[in-house]
């Protein structure tokens, strides 16, 4: 079945964390998707569970949203490096935490109706506790909650954040 075809992308805009692009996609039918399209780097989420099956979230400011919102530590890939590579520096960073055992999940698209945003999602185990060095500008508060409470948070709206419901339920689902 013939598809979208991409005519045209025009740079709109550049910032240190993303950059637009303005694109148009013409469908056989006559259909015409145009869109300013937010270009990410990749991200990582990492569910942190300690032996007791304790999840470690972070509270944090988000500024769009304009609230404090309870979310799994992520971050986006610096220059080259894998995800995982990503996923280990940002646990330490936001949290202190290392973790012995990171096994890979899944990975999924943000908010694919206007960014390309890729997030992959590790579970990390066997944790050792360490000193954080988050960003000045990051205010962070962890919260280690139990994992009945972690799924009940989703269930009641406490969690709002899409990346940790998804992780969260994902192991959930599967077992993990
Ligand atoms: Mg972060």
């Amino acid at each position: 079945m013939p598809g979208y075809e991409l005519k045209t992308s025009e740079p709109v805009m550049e910032t240190n964390i993303f950059r637009v692009t303005h694109d148009r996609a013409e469908h056989p039918s006559g259909a015409v998707l145009d869109r300013q399209i937010v270009h990410n780097r990749p991200a990582a989420v990492m569910l942190a569970r300690d032996t007791e099956r304790r999840v470690l979230l972070i509270r944090q400011y988000r500024l769009p949203v304009r609230k404090e919102l309870l979310e799994l530590p992520a971050g986006r890939c610096d220059g080259n490096e894998t995800p995982l590579e990503t996923a280990q520096r940002e646990l330490t960073e936001e949290t202190g935490y290392r973790a012995v055992r990171w096994t890979p999940l899944t990975d999924f698209y943000s908010a694919p109706g206007f960014s390309t945003e890729r997030m992959y999602a590790f579970l990390a185990e066997e944790l050792t506790p360490g000193t954080a060095s988050p960003e000045p500008y990051e205010i962070i508060e962890q919260e280690w909650l139990a994992w009945d409470d972690a799924l009940k948070a989703v269930r009641e709206g406490d969690i709002r954040d899409a990346k940790t419901i998804a992780t969260l339920l994902y192991c959930e689902a599967f077992g993990l």
